[in-house]
């Protein structure tokens, strides 16, 4: 491991994730809270468009490269990048609840994973115009945020820092949702920021849309480069005007900062990129309400820390909604899409409602069922989202021996499944004692196959 700038204070701390059958037992969705506003956050959608059903295992999609699909059926395998089928049923059920949420979220990653000569920048474009106009269709007058992700790329991970024929295809697809200004800035490097006003609340949301893709470790172009795209100073002065104007901030992106969910002490975006973030971020921390990703379609939870280790902002990484996984991986994910809630008022995080769909069920059933998987507050007995609620329960479950820890290890993980071996284990490695919380602790968790929560500490390139 190489030594870090910034010394150890300077890292995010905390990380967990979590999921049960026990929750499965709550109502069938959120019940209305008054002055609470609610949104969606859907995440790596992933389409691969060869998705089909043949007694050829090694061809029912692209995305497994060659390998037998497990056990494939109408709304996917999990060897494979989610069917069209399995997308449409997401956003079949979000609609369904008929939730009365204010916009949604969505960070990136449209295409499949496949070797990069299997797709082209035309096919890139065709898939990510294909996801617009299908959240469009599902939601005609939702406001989307959207964010770029590593695959919405050809080739995969190499955005660039100036105008692109994909960032120009991109930005007509998002028109309808985003401003002129918008735009503009979408065009020359991927990122943008817009007011979203509702007649909710006293005082409007910004959201800043990052491009944390410039700053991913595979991108070869930014190599070197100090600020790529300048999006450092754009986004340093877009906060220093909102906390001139005490505008909230919701940050949204891809690839998250902090560590890595299944690999030890390595940050998704290069180590200097971090440092930054970590130090924009702790500047402006008093604007910025929260921050959401996607990328390691992780379940993860991580809490930015201040100079003095006080809690100031919480951050969270949505599941995918692929459920794909690598042939040598013992785990993946069901399919996932979340609902926060907030306070009208500050936009402060309130509590946030995973939902999965059980595939192997679905597929056996030739049928969706999407269900509420956990209800945070719910399963961790605390009051809200907050960065001071999250760390409180960071600090629980980093305690040796903590209640906590040992209640939830005991309902929701299955040892044997953890590659490092006992619970101990894991734990020493999640979160190292609880003395030592400056650096980002994750509990990784997965969606549920024949058991509620799996975990390990694979590495695992996504
Ligand atoms: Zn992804
Ligand atoms: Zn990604």
């Amino acid at each position: 491991m190489e030594p870090r700038r910034g010394g150890r204070a300077a890292r995010l701390t905390l990380g967990l994730a979590l999921l049960c059958s026990a929750l499965e037992a709550a109502p069938a969705g959120p019940q209305p809270r008054s002055a609470v506003g609610k949104f969606w956050h859907v995440s790596d959608l992933h389409l691969d468009p060869t998705y089909h059903i043949t007694p050829d295992r090694t061809k029912v999609c692209s995305s497994s490269k060659g390998a037998n699909a497990s056990n494939p059926g109408p709304f996917g395998d999990f060897l494979c990048d989610s069917p069209y089928q399995l997308i449409l049923s997401a956003f079949a059920f979000m609609k369904d609840s008929k939730q009365q949420v204010s916009f949604m979220i969505w960070t990136g990653d449209s295409p499949p994973h496949v070797p990069v000569k299997e797709l082209s920048t035309k096919l890139v474009i065709s898939i990510i115009g294909n996801m617009s106009s299908t959240i469009r269709n599902f939601f005609p007058d939702l406001q989307v945020f959207p964010a770029l992700g590593n695959h919405d790329y050809w080739p995969q991970d190499q955005l660039p820092v100036t105008t692109s024929e994909v960032y120009n295809a991109v930005a007509d697809f998002w028109k309808p949702w985003l401003t002129d200004e918008a735009i503009s800035t979408f065009r020359k490097g991927g990122f943008y920021t817009q007011l979203f006003e509702s007649s909710d609340s006293s005082q409007p949301l910004r959201i800043i849309s990052l491009n944390t893709n410039l700053y991913y470790s595979p991108n070869s172009v930014t190599v070197n480069i100090t600020d790529p795209a300048n999006q450092f100073a754009w986004l340093e002065g877009i906060l220093e005007a909102c906390s001139q104007k005490e505008e909230k901030v919701y940050i949204i992106g891809h690839v998250p900062i902090g560590y890595l969910p299944y690999a030890r002490n390595t940050t998704a975006i290069r180590e200097y990129y971090n440092e930054r973030l970590v130090k924009i971020f702790r500047k402006y921390s008093s604007v910025i309400a929260g921050q959401f990703f996607g990328h390691t379609h992780r379940d993860s939870i991580m809490v930015l820390l201040d100079e003095e280790e006080k809690p100031v902002n919480s951050l969270f990484v949505a599941p995918a909604v692929t459920p794909v996984k690598n042939v040598w991986q013992m785990e993946s994910n069901n399919p996932g899409v979340r609902l926060y809630q907030y306070d009208l008022l500050d936009y402060s995080l309130l509590d946030l409602w995973q939902f999965y769909l059980d595939l192997r069920d679905a597929n056996k059933k030739n049928e969706s069922n999407w269900k509420l998987e956990y209800i945070l507050t719910k399963a961790y007995g605390i009051e809200d989202l907050k960065p001071e609620s999250l760390y409180e329960m960071a600090k629980q479950l980093s305690m040796p021996h903590s209640t906590l820890f040992e209640q939830y290890y005991s309902n929701f993980i299955v040892p044997t499944l953890f590659l490092h071996g006992s619970g101990n284990v894991l734990k020493q490695e999640s979160w190292c004692g609880g003395a030592d919380v400056t650096a980002a602790r994750f509990i990784t968790s997965w969606r549920p196959l024949d058991v509620p929560l799996k975990c390990s500490c694979q590495r695992h390139r996504i």
